[in-house]
């Protein structure tokens, strides 16, 4: 089992291993009441896509009255190392908001969430971000316990969402935040497994 920190450095560590050695071209935002920066590389040519999916899920978890990490950094890569991850700590072990989203983000994922189902008026990389911006904010919400608590079994209501909601607690929540901001809704038990995981709120959320 790994330690807190052990599991700090691998996720930190992770981004390193799939950005490459390519130079990224990056675009500065200020909307929302944050900064976030998306760096591009030059190999991808869903980088369009991206970001005009970053900008959508940033707007709609805004006005769901959820709190936005202040800084969040997105890097867009058709390496194949490049996978579609929430990274929560920068090098120094400091809480920071990385999310990378690799080739599959304009194609659906993994295959068995709710970024390759169609959802109307959704393409999947906006279902990918919103995804990866439950698993920030989640880590946010819940402080310590993300990183100290076993996260491993089904959460009963997983089916409500789809069947990647089973894969783990954290993978419940973020599915969660995906289907409940594009616009489902789900069970008062549902919402209480979120609630009770840590999942993050807000003034019209969940
Ligand atoms: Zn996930």
């Amino acid at each position: 089992m790994a330690t807190k920190e052990q599991k700090m450095d691998m996720d930190s560590r992770a981004l390193l291993s799939q950005k490459g050695t390519n130079a990224y071209a990056v675009t500065i935002n200020n909307r929302y009441g944050i900064r976030y920066d998306i760096y591009v590389c030059p190999n991808d040519k869903e980088s369009g896509a991206k970001k005009i999916a970053i900008h959508r899920a940033l707007g709609i978890v805004h006005g769901r009255g959820v709190a936005l990490p202040p800084q969040i950094d997105f890097y867009c890569s058709a390496n194949y190392e490049m996978q579609n991850r929430a990274y929560h700590r920068n090098l120094n072990h400091e809480q920071a908001s990385v999310i990378s989203l690799g080739t599959t983000a304009t194609k659906g994922g993994s295959g068995t969430g709710l970024s390759s189902m169609p959802i109307v008026g959704f393409d999947s990389a906006t279902l990918i971000t919103l995804h990866e911006l439950g698993h920030n904010l989640h880590e946010r919400s819940v402080g310590d316990r993300f990183w100290t608590d076993s996260w491993t079994g089904k959460v009963a209501t997983f089916a409500e969402i789809s069947p990647y909601a089973a894969t783990n607690k954290k993978e419940f929540v973020a599915e969660f935040f995906c289907g409940a901001m594009s616009g489902a809704t789900y069970s008062d038990a549902c919402k209480n497994h979120y609630r009770e995981l840590g999942g993050a709120t807000g003034t019209h959320f969940p």
